[in-house]
């Protein structure tokens, strides 16, 4: 059976990381493995505290399991320290597998999730991924993107790979869209789904990753990976139920 692997941290609360990954993988119908980086405490109203696996053990996940399955593709996200990002970089530089890394910086509800002297290990990573999927602020954090401004193209190309930068709130013809822009060697392109005005966000981020890596796994191209991966994510939304006192998760079965 195909498999998608997820390189990513912990959710305790279920809604977020490789909990997050693993559901999506499952309602694409693949069967998903999980190489843990970071367990993090946390229920909807933040992350209370991180616990980092040793680097070396992480080698050692990611070595069994590409020994053994027939990995598809890769979703890698939170990767939290210098080191980690190291070991992850070391033990995937040379793979020939779609690489979907969604570069995580902090939680919906605002906690820090990548201690700010890995940024520019973050940025070293990026190369070997098929695609990066920024939202406004990370994309700040990597190459000084501001939304509605003419940015320099250059910064964005240093990084040598593909962009999706996500989440502009635009109003079109009196319809508010959540927009997603596509950012590839020589061209911009756009992904809209209707804005949903909710709290229950958590999660949205890595389930977004997760399902372009799954429908990449399936043989799917990079723009149709992306727009199915948007509408999976906008009915997850949808449907997402009312859990917790905060930021509450949304439903993967879908
Ligand atoms: N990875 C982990 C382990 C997390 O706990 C979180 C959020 O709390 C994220 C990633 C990012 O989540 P989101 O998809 O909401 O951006």
């Amino acid at each position: 059976m195909q498999a998608v692997l997820t390189i990513a941290g912990s959710d305790s609360c279920g809604g977020a990381g490789i909990q997050a990954d693993l559901k999506t993988f499952e309602a694409h119908g693949l069967y998903g493995a999980s190489v843990v980086t970071v367990l993090t405490a946390q229920n909807t109203t933040g992350v209370k505290d991180i616990y980092e696996v040793d680097p070396r053990f992480i080698q050692s996940q990611i070595e069994s399991l590409l020994q053994d399955l027939d990995i598809k593709a890769i979703k890698i996200g939170m990767l939290f320290n210098k080191e980690i990002i190291q070991v992850v970089k070391n033990s995937i530089r040379n793979l020939d597998i779609p690489i979907v890394l969604d570069p995580v910086f902090v939680s919906k509800a605002g906690s820090a999730l990548l201690e700010t002297e890995a940024v520019n290990e973050l940025k070293e990573l990026c190369k070997y991924a098929k695609l990066i999927t920024p939202n406004m602020y990370e994309a700040r954090q990597l190459f000084n993107y501001e939304e509605d401004k003419k940015h320099d193209l250059n910064k964005i190309r240093e990084l040598k790979t593909n962009v999706l930068i996500k989440n502009h709130i635009k109003e079109i013809n009196n319809i508010i869209y959540s927009i997603d822009y596509l950012y590839t060697k020589n061209d911009i392109k756009s992904f809209h789904t209707p804005y949903i005005r909710t709290k229950n966000l958590h999660g949205t981020g890595c389930t977004l990753s997760s399902a372009i890596a799954s429908n990449l796994a399936l043989g799917k191209s990079l723009e149709e990976s992306i727009k199915k991966a948007k509408e999976y994510v906008y009915e997850a939304i949808l449907s997402a139920p009312n859990i917790g006192k905060g930021t509450g998760v949304i439903n993967h079965k879908v």
